[in-house]
């Protein structure tokens, strides 16, 4: 009688779900890939749906067609809801998965700071839904300025908050400067978009704090430039329907505007709680040299989900290519492990930093080598089309850029249903 193959069950489709998934294809085993969503999303390029530069499409990818010819892998659309560790059960509302190794890569979210009732005002951008959602937010808020009655509502609708100064505020704030400043210029007759106010809030002294301080200031004078007003050291300290309250120095003061967008924090997935695990402050579990859970040799935890530390004793950063790195690493390990061979302990290989603040502008850190303006753009712009899945996404992503540069527009404005606000959980 033939053996069974030991069964994988990796719960999450994202950079490190998926390419354990990958890494695990010529194994002997059966895998069992869970995701809430079918689709494989490419986050870094989230930003440019929610500002109506690509479709949902173009940054997404279907899990079950990237697998197609995987033949050990099985793909199911299944929200997690529990971990049974000593069971070896995978828990969700369409039934228990039995487990021989598990590979928890869920990722995190964004982290409100103790106020997950202001995701209803600034909604975070995590996932398709998140920008689609503040997409609509924002054409809504200019569509809401051409019918304003008054200049105190108009300026209102035309005020822009994004709270946040890390890559994502970075890209939101100069995104949205140039939709008001190029992309819609024309296109109203009672309001004149290029009057909007963008302002990009940061609790601490400087934007971009992972980068080089000269890069951090090179962010903030290309911003200031584009005409966002960059407030620093300045903290938000209660969001509402019409706009934030903010705590400057000693002094409250308070913005009033028509879209407020949460780029401010993020914070693990569940998954500490589910596997009852240890975790640090942001909620990731802290796992072992090998990326499993303490006491748990068959139970790994990758990704933004864990709590890994470099060789120079640094946190792995919450990064795609850190994601990526991992799964590779359990992939190759669970792999070792059913070979009975041994595997070195994980080794993160730092693969650079880069942030995007606009057009022509951007900064790119990668060791030695330092770029920033247009050079810096170019080389933003190549990474993320090489690294986007699909060759459909990478061409229509690279055509859809050129047509941008040349004529500023931005082929995504629409405005559509979305569902409620979700629970951050
Ligand atoms: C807006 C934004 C911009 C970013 N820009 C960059 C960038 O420029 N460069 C960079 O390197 N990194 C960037 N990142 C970070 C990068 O995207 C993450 O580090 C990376 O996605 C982490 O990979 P992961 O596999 O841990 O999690 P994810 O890629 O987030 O995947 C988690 C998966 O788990 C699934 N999941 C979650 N909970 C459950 C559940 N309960 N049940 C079933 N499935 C579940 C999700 O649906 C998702 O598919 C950005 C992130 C965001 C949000």
């Amino acid at each position: 009688m033939p053996q069974q193959r030991p069964h994988v069950v990796i719960v999450g489709a994202g950079f490190g779900g998926l390419e354990a998934a990958k890494t695990l294809g010529c194994t002997p085993v059966a895998i069992t890939l869970l995701d809430r969503q079918n689709y494989h999303c490419f986050q870094p390029l989230l930003y440019q749906v929610a500002t109506a530069a690509l479709s949902p499409a173009e940054v997404a990818w279907p899990i079950r067609h990237i697998l197609r010819r995987q033949q050990n892998a099985t793909v199911l659309m299944a929200e997690v809801n529990g971990i049974d560790a000593t069971a070896r059960l995978v828990k969700t509302a369409a039934g228990n998965f039995p487990f021989d190794f598990l590979v928890a890569a869920t990722g995190a979210r964004e982290s409100y700071f103790g106020h997950d009732e202001w995701i209803a005002f600034a909604p975070g951008l995590k996932r398709i839904e998140d920008a689609t959602r503040i997409r609509r937010s924002l054409l809504s808020a200019f569509e809401q300025a051409e019918l304003a009655r008054d200049e105190a509502q108009r300026r209102r609708f035309l005020t822009f908050v994004v709270v946040g100064g890390g890559p994502t505020g970075v890209e939101m704030a100069g995104a949205i400067a140039e939709i008001a400043r190029q992309t819609l210029a024309r296109d109203f007759r009672q309001i004149d978009p290029r009057t909007a106010r963008i302002v990009l809030i940061e609790a601490g002294p400087r934007l971009l704090p992972n980068f080089s301080v000269q890069h951090s200031n090179y962010a903030r004078d290309a911003l200031t430039a584009m005409g966002v007003d960059v407030m620093t050291s300045s903290q938000v300290i209660g969001c509402d329907a019409r706009g934030v309250d903010l705590k400057v120095g000693l002094d409250n003061g308070r913005i009033d505007a028509g879209a407020v967008i949460w780029a401010a924090g993020v914070t693990a997935s569940p998954a500490a709680q589910w596997l009852a695990a240890e975790h640090d402050r942001a909620g990731r579990v802290i796992v072992g040299p090998d990326l499993s859970l303490p006491g748990q040799q068959n139970i790994f935890v990758i990704g933004d989900t864990a709590s890994v530390r470099g060789a120079d004793g640094d946190p792995v950063p919450g990064l795609a290519p850190a994601a990526k790195q991992m799964g590779n690493y359990v992939g190759r390990l669970i792999a070792a492990r059913i070979a009975g061979r041994p595997l070195p302990p994980f080794h993160y290989r730092n693969q650079g930093i880069l942030a995007t603040i606009g057009r022509r502008a951007a900064v790119v850190e990668l060791g030695p080598i330092r770029l920033k303006g247009f050079i810096g753009w170019l080389f933003w712009s190549v990474v993320h089309i090489y690294f986007l899945i699909g060759l459909r996404n990478r061409f229509v992503v690279a055509v859809t850029w050129m047509w941008g540069y040349i004529t500023f527009q931005r082929g995504a404005r629409l405005i559509t249903e979305v569902p409620p606000p979700r629970n951050p959980a």
